[in-house]
């Protein structure tokens, strides 16, 4: 089965005696006594169940759990590491688990952030006590791309395993599983729900093994899990996933050089893009560049503030992956200590007309001096 027409079906597991075409939200939080019945929801339902048979077929893994949260999903990876593991990762993760290692996990928890788009960083972090690489690629904000098939063979070679953030890619564009890594972890809030209105997140497993059973374990008892009526949305939002991608990324790319030939733009950050330092990782590893792309505007912050006040159509709030555009100046969101630069806007192309994005654009950017 093709990825679309997985997307499709991959999610229904219908077992009422009316045939509904679309899986059923079931709310018990509790089912009867029976051979291999669910027993409570906490633990499993059937609408987490349809969506997490469906993530792992997505992401050619051999399951899958889903979390209330992207953060959620990246904790129980950090959760189910020994005391006094070293991690491996990049210098510039998201944000949100960044913090997490640096706050919450900072008396279990050694880590080292590196340019994880350079291989070779990688040796000289290496402790006796690492145990896990995180790779996040296409990078937050910069599109940084990592080489994940390098990267995983290397880990291979030495015991460790290899987490890849697949948000911003989606297993449209790309399937870190299948180059090699271990686990892979998604933000479904940004691509899956794909319309600002769901929040979530998910881990798919190569192999179910002692590792895997520690998060299930940490899934459950936890108890950070998505609710029936947040699974049956999700599910309902893959089925278009495969088409929103492939729009979100025509835009993008076109926006990208649109503003890489603009006399009042410095710099595009944007994997497609000829010029950018990881376009040819990314050509190997991923079969579209994805709808996120990054500019430095010239006259600084000042000037990057106006560009996103003229903007009609584009919405200045953070996250991404919606059918809304929405943009935003980075370092204001990440607050002082950002390495970011100023005049860095992200941008997450959506769905709307080309000719109306690409228009707005240009009348904003002739406002700047
Ligand atoms: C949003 C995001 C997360 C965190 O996910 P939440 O659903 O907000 O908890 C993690 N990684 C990346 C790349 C993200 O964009």
């Amino acid at each position: 089965m093709k990825f679309e027409t997985l997307a499709i079906h991959g999610g229904n597991s219908i077992s009422d005696s009316h045939r509904p075409v679309v899986q059923p939200i079931t709310l018990s939080t509790t089912f009867e006594h029976q051979e291999n019945s669910l027993i409570y929801s906490r633990a499993n339902n059937p609408n987490r169940m349809a969506l997490e048979n469906l993530l792992a077929r997505m992401e050619r893994g051999q399951a899958a759990a889903a979390f209330s949260s992207g953060n959620a999903a990246g904790m129980s990876v950090f959760q189910a590491l020994p005391k006094g593991s070293h991690i491996i990762a990049p210098d510039d993760m998201y944000h949100g688990l960044k913090k997490q290692l640096l706050e919450i996990f900072v008396d279990q928890l050694e880590v080292s952030f590196v340019d994880m788009s350079k291989v070779e960083t990688l040796a000289a972090a290496k402790t006796p006590r690492t145990r896990l690489i995180w790779i996040e690629t296409p990078s937050n904000p910069l599109l940084k791309i990592s080489d994940i098939r390098e990267i995983s063979h290397w880990a291979k070679s030495q015991g460790l395993m290899v987490v890849c953030d697949n948000t911003f890619a989606s297993p449209v564009f790309q399937n870190p599983l299948a180059l090699g890594a271990d686990l892979v972890m998604h933000s479904s809030t940004k691509y899956f729900g794909g319309h600002s209105d769901i929040l979530g997140g998910a881990l798919i497993t190569a192999v179910k093994d002692e590792f895997w059973d520690k998060i299930v374990n940490i899934q459950q008892t936890g108890g950070a899990v998505p609710s029936p009526f947040d699974c049956y949305m999700l599910t309902r939002s893959i089925k278009t996933l495969a088409y929103r991608m492939k729009g979100h990324a025509e835009h993008a790319g076109l926006i990208a050089s649109f503003l890489d030939q603009h006399p009042k733009i410095e710099k595009v950050y944007y994997p497609g893009l000829k010029n950018h330092p990881g376009h040819e990782v990314a050509s190997k590893q991923m079969t579209g560049f994805g709808g996120i792309l990054s500019f430095l505007v010239k006259g600084g912050a000042e000037n990057a503030d106006k560009l996103i006040s003229h903007l009609k159509y584009y919405s200045n709030a953070t996250s991404l992956g919606g059918v809304e555009s929405l943009i935003e100046r980075r370092a204001a969101v990440e607050g002082p200590n950002t390495k970011t630069p100023q005049n860095l806007i992200r941008l997450s192309v959506g769905l709307e007309h080309l000719e109306d994005l690409l228009e707005d654009l240009d009348q904003a950017l002739n406002q700047l001096r």
